[in-house]
């Protein structure tokens, strides 16, 4: 039976006009995407190849419509998708994390855009559903973008069938790839995925660099606390755990790493922070930052050992790195101090601030990373679709070979990009910093049996 889908769902559509000008403002800060359009649009190389097939996002930057963050940045990403041929319906991958006036512009484009701040966990599902109901009625989808695999795990398990004709998916953080390979493990994957995280240029800048500047925004805006003469303590010491910490040093509080990866915990030990246990470290902490991308790093015991008014937050995935039933269960009052900020009393006479329900706080208590560096997330997020879709058009590979170099190897799997694009990301992104590269000559070229033209690193080389 066919189900009619809504045309849009945003907060407030009036907001369109504002969010037109920061996606304006947000675009020079987006030289990856911008150049990206440039070079590519001409070639069209997201157009259906079949009028019946749809490529639909999901990603979760624009806070507020499709399967990603609904931000600016995504928005622009949306933007650069359409002009080069797709056709794409957006929902967001968090119920805090839309900026509605982002979602606005962009349903007012016309694209089918079902996501605000603030969603229900049910309006989150109905969103979702939504944005799959016009590609049900007839049109397949061919493509998914997603930001922690919510729409990928919902088109697997509810909707197998529109798989069939889809060319595959691209997600965007680590949590959505720890699923994937759990899912290729599992046998349960359908369809070739991109793992864009894992680009250098996306979990080495967007994860680092990003929540560098992000965390502490988020923070800031909720509490307006005083970071200097602190302890902070930051549990996970990743990608993102290292940014975290360093922001907050920055800012001058003294920062205590936890980790459960003797690597990690030595990295973190030989940059000067402590590393201890989390049962430690509690009693001690002033500002708690989760960034593990696991679950129960704060529960029960570590609440009960806190300062009065420590404030915690989480900047990973998915809400089950603290105890947050816990905290609503055994208060013995809660305060809404404003959205996204509460703060619990507890039988002690203490006190817990908690932000963003510890869901991502730099998302929902801020507006998550600077355009800049989500050009890099974002611009890698584009390749992937292209080569997702392109890889077997040869017409389109002998004019654009980077896109011919994983050819053949689509079978269903996880992928990184190849090198070569990962270094692509990178140069678009050079001039905008004032960048000039070396060049390596014919001699040192053969010394180094490196082209010019690069891959200069291999695979296994890690930042
Ligand atoms: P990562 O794997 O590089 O880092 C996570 C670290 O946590 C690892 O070093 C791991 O050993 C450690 N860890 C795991 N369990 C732990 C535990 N119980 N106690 C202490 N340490 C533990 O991952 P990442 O790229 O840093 O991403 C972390 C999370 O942040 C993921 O959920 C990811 O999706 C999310 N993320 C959020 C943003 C954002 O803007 N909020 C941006 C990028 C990634
Ligand atoms: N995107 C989810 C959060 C997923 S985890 C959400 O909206 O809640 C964090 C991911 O969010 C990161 O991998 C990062 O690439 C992405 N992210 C961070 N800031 C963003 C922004 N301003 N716009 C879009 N995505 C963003």
């Amino acid at each position: 039976m066919s189900v009619p889908a809504a045309k849009y769902k945003v907060a407030d559509i009036s907001l369109a006009a504002f969010g037109r000008r920061e996606i304006e403002l947000a675009e020079n800060e987006m030289p990856g995407l911008m150049q990206t359009r440039a070079k590519y649009a001409q070639d069209q190389p997201l157009a259906g190849a079949r009028k019946s097939r749809n490529a639909i996002f999901n990603t979760s930057k624009i806070k507020e419509a499709l399967l990603t963050r609904n931000s600016i940045q995504t928005a622009v990403l949306i933007e650069t998708l359409t002009s080069l041929g797709a056709e794409v319906t957006w929902s967001s991958c968090n119920i805090f994390s839309t900026q509605d006036h982002a979602a606005a512009a962009i349903a007012a484009t016309g694209v089918p855009v079902f996501a605000w701040k603030g969603e229900t966990e049910e309006e989150y599902n109905w969103c979702l559903e939504q944005q799959l109901i016009s590609f049900r009625n007839g049109k397949g989808l061919n493509l998914i973008l997603d930001d922690g695999g919510d729409l990928t795990a919902l088109v697997h398990k509810k909707y197998p069938e529109m798989l069939n004709n889809c060319y595959g998916l691209s997600e965007e953080t680590t949590t959505g790839v720890h699923h994937l390979y759990k899912m290729l493990k599992d046998g349960a994957l359908r369809v070739p995925a991109i793992n864009v995280n894992d680009s250098v240029t996306k979990s080495k800048f967007d994860n680092l660099y990003g929540c560098r500047e992000s965390l502490l925004d988020g923070i800031k805006r909720a509490t307006d606390v005083m970071v200097a003469g602190k302890t902070a303590v930051v549990a996970g010491y990743g990608d993102v755990g290292k940014g975290c910490a360093d922001a907050l040093r920055s800012f001058g509080a003294r920062v205590i790493v936890t980790e459960i990866d003797p690597i990690n915990a030595l990295q973190a030990a030989v940059s000067g922070y402590q590393v201890t246990t989390m049962e430690e470290a509690a009693p001690q902490g002033q500002i708690f930052v989760t960034t593990t991308g696991c679950t129960d790093i704060l529960t029960a015991k570590h609440f009960e050992a806190m300062k009065d008014d420590a404030i915690v937050c989480n900047i990973g995935h998915f809400d089950c790195e603290i105890d947050v039933a816990w905290l609503k269960a055994n208060a013995v009052k809660t305060v809404s101090i404003k959205p996204q900020v509460d703060r619990f009393h507890m039988k002690s006479g203490r006190r817990i601030i908690l932000l963003a329900e510890g869901r991502l706080v730099n998302l929902g208590c801020a507006t998550g990373h600077s355009s800049f560096v989500m050009s890099c997330s974002f611009t890698n997020q584009t390749l992937a679709q292209i080569l997702l879709y392109k890889s077997q058009d040869t017409a389109f590979t002998s004019k654009y070979p980077e896109f011919g170099k994983a050819a053949g190897k689509l079978e269903v799997g996880v992928y990184t990009l190849p090198k070569i694009l990962d270094e692509e990301v990178a140069r678009l992104h050079l001039s905008h910093l004032n960048v000039k590269l070396e060049t390596l000559s014919p001699k040192q070229s053969e010394y180094l049996s490196i082209s010019a033209e690069g891959p200069y690193k291999s695979d296994m080389y890690e930042m």
